[in-house]
């Protein structure tokens, strides 16, 4: 199925779609409630958000000819026939539902356009959200990718995300009845974590009902609050070596059916602090397949069987992640 030690997205994707689909980037404008006050401000502090920290943003161009143009530099460059449009900047449920529905309802013109993704923090979802996404199931394999980071809430509270791990699961519970997929951002290497810590978040993460994983390393970017820690030299960052090592422990706990969509950054030169290794992303991915090999080992194999296979995703889901349902129906009103 796959000539990768890990189940990776594009394999998902060949299996689901019959060929190659690629991602098209979208940046429709959002803000995030983490920068203009409504849950916080400044941002989280690894976050460049330097130029829109307003109440509102506008796209630099129109949705339209961000997608015309995404889908006609793909046909050319990798002769891709099939788009999943990814709203990816910032926070992009953080709108009122009509308005959401108004930049979502973009795309429907596009019968190339096979898959959409939300990119989202669990503090930005409702019922309401999710039933104008699912309302576009029909048509498309519709994703929500939440922002989690860390399953603990002292490191959140570190790196000023204004959101819990509570939070999280809630999220996780409301999304995985409906036909939606689901996908979970993780950071390696956020400041004060222990590599017990990190592993806690794989494990905690292994028995929920989600399908897909981007982990990213922690990486300084300009103008950031974390540039300041780190160059105060209160930050700590991975060398290549113990991120690829950490990075296969971690997959080494995620089960083996989950997809990865990836497993470094993408930092702009122009932005980045450290590591600068961060930017050989081939060698990054080249070392983790040859840790695995020198292993023997693959994503999930610390997985024990009866994590997935003895109860159904949602019934241990809701088991692992014993959250009141007095207390979902209060962040649901
Ligand atoms: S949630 Fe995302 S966009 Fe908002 S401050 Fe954090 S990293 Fe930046």
């Amino acid at each position: 199925m796959t000539d990768k030690p890990y189940f990776t997205f594009g394999n998902y994707l060949k299996q689901r779609f019959g060929g190659r689909v690629q991602k098209i980037s979208i940046d429709a404008g959002f803000t995030c409630p983490n920068i203009d006050g409504t849950k916080g401000v400044g941002g989280c502090t690894y976050c460049n958000n330097e130029g829109f920290s307003y109440n509102s943003r506008v796209a630099l161009r129109p949705v339209r000819e961000q997608i015309e143009a995404g889908i006609a530099f793909s046909k050319k460059r990798f002769k891709a026939n099939q788009f999943l449009a990814y709203f990816q900047a910032h926070t992009n449920t953080f709108a009122p539902v009509n308005q959401l529905k108004k930049i979502y309802d973009e795309i429907l013109p596009y019968e190339e356009i096979v898959a959409f993704a939300v990119g989202t923090r669990p503090d930005s979802i409702s019922p309401k959200i999710l039933d104008l996404l699912e309302s576009y199931s029909n048509r498309f394999e519709v994703w929500v990718e939440y922002g989690l980071q860390s399953s603990h809430n002292h490191t959140l509270a570190r790196v000023n995300r204004c959101d819990t791990y509570e939070r999280f699961l809630w999220a996780i519970d409301v999304t995985s009845t409906r036909n939606l997929k689901i996908c979970v951002h993780v950071i390696l290497g956020l400041p004060g974590e222990t590599h017990e810590d990190m592993m806690k978040t794989a494990e905690r993460l292994a028995p929920l009902p989600f399908h897909s994983i981007k982990v990213h390393l922690l990486h300084i970017m300009k103008d950031t609050p974390m540039e300041k820690e780190y160059l105060r030299g209160e930050i700590q960052i991975f060398s290549m070596d113990e991120y690829v090592e950490t990075v296969c422990d971690f997959l080494e706990r995620i089960p083996s059916d989950i997809s990865v969509q990836r497993l470094t950054a993408d930092a702009p030169p122009s932005v980045l602090v450290a590591p600068a290794w961060c930017l050989e992303r081939k060698t990054i991915y080249q070392k983790i397949d040859q840790e695995f090999v020198r292993r023997g080992t693959r994503q999930g194999s610390r997985v024990s069987d009866n994590v997935r296979q003895d109860l159904s995703w949602k019934h241990q889901a809701r088991r692992q992640a014993p959250f009141p349902i007095a207390e979902a129906a209060r962040l649901a009103s």
